[in-house]
């Protein structure tokens, strides 16, 4: 989608850098870390949030991505969040997992 930031950065339009990619995703920092670490996983096609997500194919391949870009980093132990419409904080609408550690998180909030 030619608005979409996400989609600007997963076609490289940006010259961001990504901690990890394949051919279904790309793996970059957050702009505003929560956490010592803290990614976004991204698909490369525009998909507007979890409720759109239809493709089986790109559910896995979402994981898939998450799993690597820890492993990758280092992070043994993370937090994985959708958030999915405004109302639970959804501000970019294209689908991501926000991956987040490096520090102890608690639970609930936090
Ligand atoms: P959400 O609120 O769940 O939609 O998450 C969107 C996330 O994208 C926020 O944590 C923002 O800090 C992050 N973000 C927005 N624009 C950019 C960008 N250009 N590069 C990296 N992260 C971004």
């Amino acid at each position: 989608m030619s608005d979409c930031i996400f989609c600007k950065i997963a076609n490289g339009e940006l010259n961001t850098e990504f901690v990890y990619e394949n051919d279904y995703v790309v793996v970059f920092k957050d702009l505003n870390p929560t956490a010592p670490y803290h990614l976004l996983c991204v698909p490369k096609t525009h998909v507007e949030s979890l409720a759109e997500l239809e493709d089986e194919k790109l559910m896995a391949e979402l994981l898939k991505g998450v799993k690597a870009a820890a492993k990758k980093v280092g992070l043994t132990d993370y937090r994985t969040v959708i958030n999915t419409g405004k109302e639970a904080g959804q501000s970019v609408f294209h689908i991501h997992f926000h991956i987040i550690g490096g520090r102890p998180l608690n639970w609930p909030a936090g």
